[in-house]
Formats: C-alpha cells, sequence, structure tokens
C-alpha cells in the first residue's frame, strides 16, 4: 500500500514539480543574462536614529528590472543565484557598487551590504571586502556587513574566522533579521556584533501583541548590555516609532521614513536631511 501511495504521489506531483524546476532554470538564464546586460541595480533605504532621525546610514538593496517579468524581488532570486554559485559574482557587484556610492555621501552616514551565506564560501571573501574598500576610498568604519543565522549555523569555525577577519579591516558587523532563527541567542556569546537588527516581524507585531513590546525591550537591553546597537526593521507606523523610542530602541528603518530608492534619488535626500529627517505623512 505503501508503495502504491508513494507511486500516486510522484504521478500528482511531477508536473508541478517540473514546472518549478523549468520556472528556476529559465530564472538562472535570465540572471545569467542580466548579470552581463547590466541590467542589476542597487537601491538604498536610509536607516536613522530614534531620537534625532538624522540619518546613520542605508542599507544596499539588489534590484532586477526584467524585461518582461517586471520588477524581480530579490527574496525570488537571490536563492536562485545562491544554489547557482551566481551569487559570487552579483555579492561582489553590490560591494564595489555599494562602497563607491557611499564614498560620495556626507561624512558621517555609513553604508549596509547584506552578505550571503554562499559569499562565505568563495575563496577570499575578505580580499572582496578589501578589494571594494581600496578602490572606492570608503573609510572601513562605513562599511556595515550585515549576515543571516545561516552563516552562524554553516561551517561555524572557518565562517568565525572570516568574520573576525573582516571584522579586522576595519568593518562592522551586524546580524540581519535577528529573532526569526532557531538559536539567535547563542550567536551573541559566539560573536560579538556591533549591530542587532530586530526583525520586522516584531516590529510589526508591536501595537498588536504585549508579548511583542516585550521580546523587542528584551533584546534592546540585551545589546545595551552587550555593547551592541539595535535597529528595529519595517518601522511603518508612528505608533511602531513611538513603542520603538520608548523601549530605547538605537536606530530605525521603515517604510515610514522611506522605502529603498535609487543612488540618484538617495543623494537628494541625504542632501535635504542634512536638517534631521522628518518622517514621511
Ligand atoms: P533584509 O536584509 O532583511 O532587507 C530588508 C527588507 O525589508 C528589504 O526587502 C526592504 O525593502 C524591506 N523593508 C524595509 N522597510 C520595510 C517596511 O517598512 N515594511 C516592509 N514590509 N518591508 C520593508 P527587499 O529589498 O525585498 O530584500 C529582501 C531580502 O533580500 C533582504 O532582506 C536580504 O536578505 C536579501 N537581499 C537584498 N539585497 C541583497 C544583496 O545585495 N545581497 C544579498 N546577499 N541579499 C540581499
Ligand atoms: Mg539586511
Ligand atoms: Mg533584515
Ligand atoms: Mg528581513
Amino acid at each position: 500500500a505503501a508503495k502504491a501511495g508513494g507511486r500516486r504521489t510522484r504521478r500528482l506531483f511531477e508536473p508541478a514539480m517540473d514546472a518549478a524546476l523549468q520556472g528556476r532554470r529559465a530564472l538562472e538564464r535570465d540572471l545569467r543574462e542580466a548579470i552581463a546586460a547590466e541590467a542589476l541595480e542597487v537601491h538604498y533605504q536610509p536607516l536613522v536614529a530614534t531620537g534625532s532621525l538624522a540619518v546613520t546610514g542605508c542599507e544596499a538593496l539588489l534590484r532586477w528590472r526584467h524585461p518582461e517579468r517586471g520588477f524581480v524581488s530579490p527574496a525570488t532570486f537571490i536563492p536562485v543565484a545562491e544554489e547557482t554559485g551566481l551569487i559570487a559574482a552579483v555579492g561582489e557587484w553590490v560591494l564595489a557598487r555599494a562602497c563607491r556610492e557611499a564614498a560620495g555621501w556626507p561624512g558621517g552616514v555609513r553604508v549596509a551590504v547584506n552578505l550571503s551565506p554562499a559569499q562565505f564560501r568563495t575563496p577570499d571573501l575578505v580580499g572582496t571586502v578589501a578589494r571594494a574598500l581600496a578602490e572606492s576610498g570608503l573609510h572601513p568604519a562605513r562599511l556595515e556587513l550585515e549576515i543571516t543565522e545561516q552563516v552562524m549555523l554553516e561551517e561555524t569555525t572557518a565562517n568565525l574566522a572570516v568574520l573576525h577577519q573582516l571584522r579586522a579591516l576595519g568593518v562592522r558587523i551586524a546580524i540581519d533579521d535577528f529573532g526569526t532563527g532557531y538559536a539567535s541567542l547563542s550567536y551573541l556569546r559566539v560573536f560579538p556584533f556591533d549591530k542587532i537588527k530586530i526583525d520586522r516581524s516584531f516590529t510589526a507585531a508591536l501595537g498588536r501583541e504585549a508579548t511583542a513590546v516585550a521580546i523587542v525591550q528584551a533584546v534592546i537591553g540585551l545589546g545595551a548590555s552587550l555593547g551592541m546597537t539595535t535597529v528595529a526593521e519595517g518601522v511603518e507606523t508612528e505608533a511602531q516609532l513611538a513603542a520603538l523610542r520608548r523601549s530605547g530602541c538605537g536606530e530605525v528603518q521603515g517604510f515610514l521614513f522611506s522605502r529603498p530608492v535609487p543612488a540618484t534619488e538617495l543623494r537628494r535626500l541625504l542632501g535635504e536631511a542634512a536638517a534631521p529627517w522628518t518622517a514621511a505623512a
């Protein structure tokens, strides 16, 4: 009976799996073409100080404008880039691009770049980062690298060594999407991050669940006692901002202040934001 069931299951799901696989192959082929045709862009989203609302940094977020599919989300194509090894080239390009762009921003403004776990499997991530800094002239303290828990889960010893070497370059290291992993707390014991980015699912729950406030406050307190800055992602409402202010969160990032915008638009925003940022209505 198990065998028959298995056969039936396979027959039912094979067409769907084929379609999914073909979809991924098409995506992979298109992504290769996009890299060659330079159809990828980096957009930037400001991070602002919770008190003054001054811009402290901007996160570089990859964008792909596809001729037929339109805007393709990084949530869709980053996994494909990781599986196919394309992430090495894409990641190197984003780093170089973001550092060059940030070198032209006002002095105090940092740039945050996301690193994928697959980039930690490339032979010379530290060299790649060092080159991006040297070629752009960006001061290392103005580069922040965001990593996710996946990096801490995989090849822990090797990845930890790379994190320490990156830190030795003078760059800052942030842990992204904090609180969504299986063992988020344990990573704080293993590596002294400069910054904790509280996942936007917690921010979204702030007005709705009393427990979310308690968790966010605990993370902020933890960060403070470990000497780490805390950032809340995905801030969309004044009420969320107020709750984060009360909780002592250091920085905030979200649509309330700005969506990720193209480099030219960001430059204009930074020019205007010499005076403290005013939250969008
Ligand atoms: P992430 O690093 O956690 O980036 C934050 C995501 O939240 C971005 O999505 C941003 O547009 C979105 N976001 C910001 N503020 C708000 C808000 O107020 N509300 C809501 N609903 N969303 C907000 P995006 O740009 O689609 O990127 C998704 C993920 O793709 C990123 O999550 C990151 O993990 C990955 N990614 C993006 N660019 C790169 C890259 O250059 N390299 C790598 N390795 N990963 C990247
Ligand atoms: Mg990020
Ligand atoms: Mg994040
Ligand atoms: Mg996220």
